[in-house]
């Protein structure tokens, strides 16, 4: 019954040419679906299309290239600098595709670009099977996938593209393609790694591996007053264990949570996080060196469900609190950066951060670096080095805290992963890729979006004349 909104070129003609919802200014939900998981972004987009098929990806594309406006692609939301989101302009919004097929016999899943990774497990589990994916079951399969994908599963079953087996892309031009190893072959090597700078993909084909139901794992938590020795210790264990496990080195203050004795809530910890994947037994023989390190403030690492220690951080990354990442890869822990560490970590004043050292290696660098677009496949270790706070309050302190330490360890920089970068500049894009990669990727982009259609995002800008 409300007044008909003023004509907006921005938005005319769209919302006859869509099965799905087109949502605008005018609308009682705009405020609710201009929403993003990083609180701090805070955009007005000019319409949001909630595309309910490839058709509607379609004239979303059709419309953003007749128009010029702002084109932004979100599907789970959870880009780190907002770049689902824009100014003015359209969002294809690709939430709603939430279809997901397994086949159990072939061990493969066929899963719409709107599906969160819970969702994904769920319906993997139920046959005994997975994707390796990421840590957050609220995080978008679609962004991780083009990224990479690590996770949990990452060391024994490589990132989430290792088992992609092909994508279903709506281009620049409005066409619809498919991409595997067969067809489309460079298109295929550019959408693992190279984020959504090639098309808008509707569709992902996994191949499935068997994991669960029960895995080993969980955190295993010191006080951060050791963190130096913990690392140390970590660093030698961690040289020679077997690629089912996984582990991440997290610090922050802890959590009130029923697990964690009382006395510890608020203080700083290190925590060393596992995930044993494979026969349980021989899971707590790899794992009693790094329980005899000393007392533990709690080890709750122990036999459960797989999809229950995908869940576990969940409380950590709440949608809607402010965040800010800086992040790079390193070889090894030296010890410059185990100090340095150890000396940033007593910085931390927010309650909310935390920060992951991901362990890599393993099944990831058994892929060859050219394979695929991605790029690290030989780095030892991600830091992705987080600030966070509730709101605005104290996070330009925690924004400094972050770049101070990020900055401290910059001569052991080796690259950085991509799906792990703020808005940071063509330099540190590049950076992701490598010199050579890079210029691959820009070739590639001058032949499936020469125009740069695709420009929300961690931009490869087409290869000139
Ligand atoms: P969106 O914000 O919807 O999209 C991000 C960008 O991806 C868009 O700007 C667009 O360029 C592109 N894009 C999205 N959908 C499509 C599509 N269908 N077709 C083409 N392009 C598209 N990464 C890991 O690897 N491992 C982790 O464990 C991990 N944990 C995370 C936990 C949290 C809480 C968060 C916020 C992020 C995490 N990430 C992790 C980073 C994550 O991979 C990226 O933020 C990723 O972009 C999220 O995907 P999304 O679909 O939710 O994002």
């Amino acid at each position: 019954d409300r007044a008909a909104p003023p004509p907006d070129p921005e938005t005319d003609g769209l919302a006859a040419a869509l099965r799905g919802d087109l949502v605008t200014p005018a609308d009682p939900g705009y405020d609710l679906a201009r929403q993003i998981w990083n609180g701090s972004v805070d955009r007005r987009p000019a319409a949001i299309a909630y595309c309910a098929g490839v058709a509607d990806v379609i004239a979303a594309v059709r419309h953003a290239a007749a128009t010029g406006v702002p084109f932004a692609v979100r599907s789970g939301g959870h880009s780190f600098p907002g770049q689902s989101l824009c100014d003015g302009g359209l969002v294809a919004d690709l939430s709603r595709l939430k279809g997901i097929r397994i086949d159990p016999e072939a061990r493969t899943a066929r899963v719409q670009a709107g599906v969160l990774l819970g969702e994904l497990d769920h319906e993997t589990q139920q046959f005994g099977q997975a994707v390796p994916a990421g840590i957050v079951t609220h995080t978008g399969l679609a962004g991780l996938t083009l990224g990479g994908g690590i996770g949990w599963l990452m060391r024994r079953h490589g990132l989430t593209i290792d088992q992609l087996l092909s994508v279903d892309l709506v281009t620049a031009e409005g066409g619809y393609v498919r991409a595997s190893e067969n067809e489309n072959p460079d298109l295929f090597w550019g959408v693992r790694g190279g984020g959504g700078n090639f098309g808008i993909v509707t569709e992902f084909e996994f191949r499935l591996n068997p994991v669960g139901p029960a895995v080993l794992a969980g955190p295993i938590i010191w006080d951060a007053a050791d963190s130096a020795r913990l690392l140390r210790f970590y660093r030698e264990w961690i040289a020679d264990v077997p690629d089912g496990l996984t582990t991440a080195v997290v610090h922050r203050k802890a959590l009130p949570l029923p697990e964690i004795p009382s006395e510890w809530h608020g203080r700083p910890i290190a925590v060393v996080i596992c995930c044993w994947t494979g026969d349980l037994d021989e899971g707590e023989r790899v794992l009693r060196p790094l329980r005899r390190f000393g007392p533990p403030v709690a080890d709750l690492c122990r036999a459960k469900p797989f999809t229950e220690h995908q869940a576990m951080l969940d409380p950590s990354y709440p949608r809607r609190r402010w965040y800010y990442f800086k992040s790079f890869d390193t070889a090894e822990l030296t010890d410059e950066i185990i100090e340095i560490t150890d000396d940033r970590v007593r910085g931390i004043r927010s309650p909310l951060t935390s920060f992951p050292i991901f362990h890599l290696g393993g099944a990831i660098s058994r892929t060859g670096e050219d394979d695929t677009a991605f790029s690290g496949r030989s780095a030892g270790h991600t830091f992705n080095i987080n600030g966070s706070c509730a709101g605005p309050e104290g996070f330009e302190e925690e924004r400094e805290w972050v770049r101070d330490f990020w900055s401290a360890l910059t001569r052991h920089h080796t690259g950085v992963y991509v799906n792990f970068l703020m808005d940071e500049g063509d330099s540190r894009i590049e950076q992701a890729y490598g010199a050579a990669k890079y210029r691959r990727l820009r070739a590639l982009k001058r032949r499936w979006d020469p125009g740069n259609l695709f420009r929300l995002n961690q931009n490869i800008p087409p290869a000139e004349d």
